[in-house]
C-alpha cells in the first residue's frame, strides 16, 4: 500500500499527497457543519485551505529548485496536513549552498506575501493603516479590529498575507528540521566546521523545543508540546546522522571490503540463493552475466518474496533487481552510506580497474559502527 498520492510532476519533481490530507479535508466539512455555515462558506473555507496548501508547495519547490542550481536533485515533494517536505538526495554540504537551499523556502512565503500585498493594496484602494488592523483582524480571533463587512475577498487576501508571513517566520526558528536550523547551522559551519556547527546548532534547537514544550503544557496547546517533541528528537536524529558521517567520511571502502563472497549467475535458481542466505552470512548477493560482470542484485526482499510465493524453482533472473551501483575500494565509506541512503541498494560491488573485487552490505557497515563504539572510537 502507498501510503502517498502522486497528484502531479512538476519540473520534473514529482508531487504528491499523504493519505492523512484527506482527514483535512473531513475536518473542513466538520467545521463547516460544526459553525453552521452554509455550503458555500464551507466550500470557500476549502479553497483557502487547499490554496494555503499551494503556497506550502511552492515554498517546498523553493527549496527544490535552489537545490537544482547545485546539482542536488529531489525526491518528491509530499504534502501532508503538517506540512510539506521536499525529499532532496542530500543536503548541500558547501555552507553558503546550504544557506541559500534553507533560506529559498521561506522566501518564497515572503515574496507571495509581498506580491498578494501589492495587488490588495491596488485592487482596493485601502490605506496602510486600514491594512494593518484587517491583518491583525485574521491573526487575531476575536479582535475588534475585523470589521463585520469584511467580503470574502478581503479576508481570502488577507488571510493568505498573514499566514504566508505566518509560514516565513515559522520555518525560520532556529531548529532543526525548520529551515531556520540549516540557516543557523550553515552560519556556524564557517567558523566551527560542520561537525561542531550541528552540535551547537542541535543544542540551540533543543533549547527552543523545550521552550515550545513548556509553552504548550503553560497553555494546554496540545500541538505545541507535539511540535516541541518533534524538533527535540528531529535535532537529536540531525546530530546522529552528521556524527555518523563525519566518522564515516576517514574511512575507505577498502578499510571494510569483503573479499569473500558467493556468485550467482542469472541461471542459478532462487533455491540456490535462499540457501546461501539460509547460512545467515550473506544476506544479499551480486549476480553476473555469461561474460561475468555484474548484472544484477538478488538481496534478502526479493529471497524472502521467491520462498513466501514458492519460486524457488525459477532462475534468479526472474527476481533479480538491475539497482547496480559500483564504487572503488577508494570511496569512503561515506559514500557507501550515501548510496544506501539515496539509491535504497542493499549490497554494492567494488570495482578495481574494471574487476570486481569485492562487495559492502548495509550489514557491514553497521556492524563496523557497532565495533568502533565498543571500542569507544565512536
Ligand atoms: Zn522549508
Amino acid at each position: 500500500m502507498n501510503a502517498s498520492l502522486r497528484i502531479a510532476k512538476i519540473f520534473g519533481i514529482p508531487v504528491q499527497v499523504h493519505w492523512s490530507f484527506a482527514l483535512l479535508l473531513v475536518w473542513i466539512i466538520y467545521t463547516g457543519y460544526k459553525e453552521g455555515m452554509g455550503m458555500t462558506d464551507t466550500f470557500f473555507l476549502g479553497l483557502f485551505v487547499l490554496a494555503l496548501f499551494l503556497c506550502v508547495i511552492l515554498h517546498e519547490f523553493g527549496h527544490a529548485l535552489t537545490a537544482r542550481q547545485y546539482g542536488v536533485g529531489t525526491h518528491d515533494i509530499t504534502i501532508s496536513p503538517i506540512g510539506g517536505i521536499a525529499r532532496l538526495d542530500r543536503m548541500p554540504e558547501k555552507p553558503f549552498q546550504e544557506f541559500m537551499v534553507a533560506v529559498a523556502g521561506p522566501l518564497v512565503n515572503v515574496a507571495i506575501a509581498v506580491v498578494l500585498s501589492g495587488f490588495y493594496v491596488v485592487k482596493s484602494g485601502a490605506g496602510q493603516e486600514e491594512i494593518q488592523n484587517l491583518v491583525y483582524g485574521v491573526l487575531v480571533r476575536d479582535s475588534n479590529f475585523f470589521p463585520e463587512t469584511t467580503s470574502p475577498f478581503d479576508f481570502f487576501m488577507l488571510g493568505m498575507i498573514a499566514l504566508n508571513g505566518i509560514l516565513a517566520v515559522f520555518n525560520m526558528l532556529p531548529a532543526f528540521p525548520m529551515d531556520g536550523g540549516r540557516v543557523l547551522r550553515a552560519l556556524l559551519t564557517l567558523r566551527l566546521g560542520r561537525s561542531l556547527a550541528t552540535r551547537v546548532a542541535t543544542i540551540v534547537g533543543q533549547v527552543i523545543a523545550v521552550g515550545l514544550a513548556i509553552y504548550g503544557i503553560s497553555n494546554g496547546s496540545v500541538i505545541t508540546v507535539l511540535i516541541g517533541a518533534f524538533v527535540f528528537y528531529a535535532a537529536a536524529a540531525e546530530n546522529r546522522s552528521v556524527r555518523t558521517e563525519t566518522f564515516l567520511s576517514r574511512f575507505k571502502v577498502s578499510d571494510i571490503v569483503r573479499t569473500q563472497f558467493t556468485r550467482f549467475s542469472l541461471f542459478d535458481t532462487l533455491l540456490s540463493a535462499a540457501r546461501a542466505f539460509h547460512h545467515g552470512y550473506e544476506r544479499h548477493f551480486v549476480v553476473f552475466n555469461e561474460e561475468n560482470t555484474p548484472a544484477g542484485i538478488i538481496s534478502e526482499p526479493e529471497i524472502l518474496q521467491a520462498i513466501r510465493e514458492n519460486r524457488l524453482e525459477q532462475p534468479i533472473e526472474s527476481m533479480m533487481n538491475n539497482n547496480i551501483h559500483p564504487l572503488s575500494p577508494d570511496n569512503s565509506l561515506k559514500d557507501v552510506l550515501h548510496l544506501f541512503q539515496t539509491e535504497g541498494v542493499a549490497i554494492i560491488p567494488i570495482i578495481e580497474t574494471g574487476e570486481l573485487v569485492g562487495v559492502v552490505d548495509h550489514q557491514m557497515v553497521e556492524h563496523f559502527l557497532r565495533t568502533q563504539r565498543k571500542l569507544r572510537k565512536f
